[in-house]
């Protein structure tokens, strides 16, 4: 690239201006001939200046609002990478990041559930409907939490909530009600059968171990499976 100086005509103006001053002649026409350039050559620096203030301006509102529409855009991936996208609940590697960072802190209790006999939904009604009961399960899980708890997919249609600094007992109390909730009242999606579910509930002092939690609560459900389902199951 060839340098190009932006200010070639001001700089000859500012010269022959001094050339002036310095030669002292006392002559008014050199003196105005002069005032004349240095004058015309300042109105239009005056004129670059501002067009070049006023395109830096809008270059710097443009950044900025490319700026915030990168933070979006990666705060939407940051969100996508951590949910869920048929039921928008927490996905399983958030689930476990999410626990192991509670019980840094506090004590937690698990629920895993399971929908029961989830392949014959499919297999009579179609994975569309299959899909619609999944969705429909998480939100009676979300009513039914009232905002308390974590809800996490943790497998195709296997769901977990953590309960930080709740006891045993109340998680299974919990367990129970929500057992009931998709228990009692027929799906819209599916208004020809009941859906139910299986529940396992563990819990963890704060430092323990996540996937010990996990599989006591996994032991628990499939105690649950194995009793005849639609059931509570707390670990042993
Ligand atoms: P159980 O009572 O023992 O849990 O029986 P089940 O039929 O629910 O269990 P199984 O593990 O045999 O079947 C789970 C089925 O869930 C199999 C799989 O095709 C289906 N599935 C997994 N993910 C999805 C999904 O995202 N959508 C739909 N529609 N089906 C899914
Ligand atoms: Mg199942
Ligand atoms: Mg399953």
């Amino acid at each position: 690239m060839t340098d190009v100086d932006l200010f070639e005509a001001e700089a000859e103006a500012l010269e022959s201006a001094r050339r002036v001053l310095a030669s002292g002649t006392g002559e008014l026409a050199h003196y105005r001939g002069a005032l004349e350039e240095l004058v015309q050559n300042y109105g239009q620096l005056m004129r670059q200046s501002r067009r070049l203030i006023s395109r830096s301006d809008r270059t710097e509102r443009e950044l900025n609002q490319l700026n915030s529409k990168l933070k979006q855009l990666s705060d939407e991936l940051d969100y996508k990478a951590r949910h869920d996208n048929l039921t928008g609940a927490l996905n399983r590697g958030a689930v476990f990041d999410s626990a192991r960072r509670i019980l840094e802190q506090s004590s937690m209790s698990l629920v895993v559930l399971d929908i029961d006999f989830f392949k014959r939904i499919n297999d009579e009604f179609g994975h569309p409907t299959g899909d619609a009961v999944i969705r429909e399960l998480v939100n009676r899980l979300r009513k039914a939490l009232g905002g308390e708890g974590l809800i996490g997919r943790v497998g195709g249609e296997e769901f977990s909530i953590l309960l930080a600094g709740v006891p045993l007992d109340e998680a299974v109390a919990l367990a129970e009600t929500i057992r009931a909730a998709i228990a009692g009242e027929r799906f819209a999606c599916l208004p020809s059968r009941p859906v139910t579910s299986s529940f396992g509930v563990s819990w963890s002092a704060a430092q323990g171990n996540f996937e010990d939690a996990y599989a006591r609560a996994d032991e628990a459900l499939y105690r649950a499976k194995r009793g005849g389902r639609n059931h509570v199951e707390r670990e042993q």
